[in-house]
């Protein structure tokens, strides 16, 4: 890439925030947007749960089945994933504190009526990480970190599984259908996990894992783990990551002012996305409404308006291109992390594999005896 093509490069946010983010970018090759979007899908890395030990079920579903719906609860990942080894990078033997977090379930239904079982009831040994369920949007869950700074369950090393026993019995012992509707008995606490308003429970309520019947109970141990959405989909932070060409839509006015105003505003109405419009100033030779260009961004490139001036005899009338070096990138968060995490994650990422790969070139070039002219 020469200086002249970097001077040219530009972007511009449309679109930003909690869920998502979507900008416009001119100057840049396809291939590059097209890494972008891919290193956004697949190469941030954030933390999942990686492995369910089931202590007691008596849920009506099998372990597998609930093992499968817990790892794919999006876990806070926000500036955290850096501070994790991958689990084949760290010397440790099962798990540690540098390469896992470890979550403890404990929820029996001693109620009458059913009780559901959601990302909330997933208490982390060390309540001190910031790696948790993310259940509701990204920044109302950074607010609540900040009040929980005084949680009541202590931190425990990842190994102590007397104390993850303790903290899952303490939730258990909370985590009954009174605690959870009832206000007033729990209006000191300032634990979002247990703590929930009647609000909270119909909007709010986390991801639901599992419902228990009367007299069921539910005790597990999870442990989180750091990988990319290449790997395995749950380690994924963008719900979706997609890019759009501009269009570039051009009018031939000396061979559209022949239309008359029944195929003008044909052409109108055929468009899905509401492109053209028939503009208010009548053509002064005709009287008739002629065609006008509304919203170009808004094409889908759906050819609508290119196959009806085919029919009427005039294929050039209407022509749409697309920019080759101009388009709008946009992508959605799980909740792992916020969407501006995500596009700089993926510039990092980007640009990481870049250095690698230059590293790897010099080598051969060295090894070979190659050298640049
Ligand atoms: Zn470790």
């Amino acid at each position: 890439m020469d200086s002249k093509t970097r001077h040219d490069v530009r972007v511009d946010i449309l679109n930003c925030d909690t869920d998502s983010v979507a900008f416009h970018v001119s100057g840049l090759d396809l291939s590059l947007i097209n890494s972008v979007k891919r290193m956004m899908i697949a190469e941030v890395p954030t933390m999942a749960i990686e492995e369910v030990r089931f202590v007691d079920n008596k849920s009506g579903y099998l372990d597998q089945i609930l093992a499968h719906r817990i790892g794919m609860i999006p876990l806070i990942s926000s500036r955290v994933a850096d501070q994790f080894l991958y689990q084949d990078e760290c010397k440790c033997h099962d798990a540690c504190s540098k390469c896992a977090v470890q979550f403890h379930l404990c929820v029996e239904n001693d109620s009458p009526v059913d009780m559901k079982v959601t990302s909330r009831d997933l208490i982390p040994s060390d309540t001190q990480c910031p790696v948790k369920p993310a259940f509701t949007s990204y920044s109302e869950v950074v607010a609540d970190d900040v009040e929980d700074e005084d949680e009541e369950v202590k931190a425990s090393p990842l190994s102590s599984t007397a104390a993850v026993a303790a903290a899952a019995e303490q939730n258990r012992q909370k985590r009954t259908l009174s605690s959870v509707f009832s206000s007033s008995s729990s209006a000191g606490s300032r634990s979002r996990y247990i703590h929930w308003s009647t609000k909270d429970v119909e909007t709010n309520e986390g991801v639901v894992i599992v419902t228990l019947k009367p007299g069921q109970r539910l005790e597990l141990t999870a442990v989180a783990r750091k990988g990319i959405g290449k790997t395995h989909a749950k380690w994924g932070p963008s719900v979706r990551a997609a890019k759009k060409n501009i269009p570039l839509i051009r009018l031939d006015r000396s061979q559209l002012c022949h239309l008359d105003e029944k195929a003008t505003r044909a052409i109108v109405n055929a468009c899905p996305r509401k492109v053209f419009v028939a503009a208010a100033q009548d053509d002064k030779k005709t009287g008739n409404a002629v065609l006008d260009i509304e919203d170009a961004n808004a094409c889908n490139f759906c050819g609508e308006c290119t196959s009806l001036v085919h029919q009427y005899g005039m294929p050039s009338a209407i022509t749409v291109d697309s920019s080759p070096r101009e388009f709008i990138v946009s992508t959605g968060t799980t909740g792992a992390l916020s969407p501006q995490e995500i596009v700089i994650s993926a510039l990092r990422e980007f640009i990481q594999k870049i250095e690698n790969d230059k590293k790897h070139l010099h080598v051969l070039m060295h090894q070979h005896k190659i050298a640049l002219l």
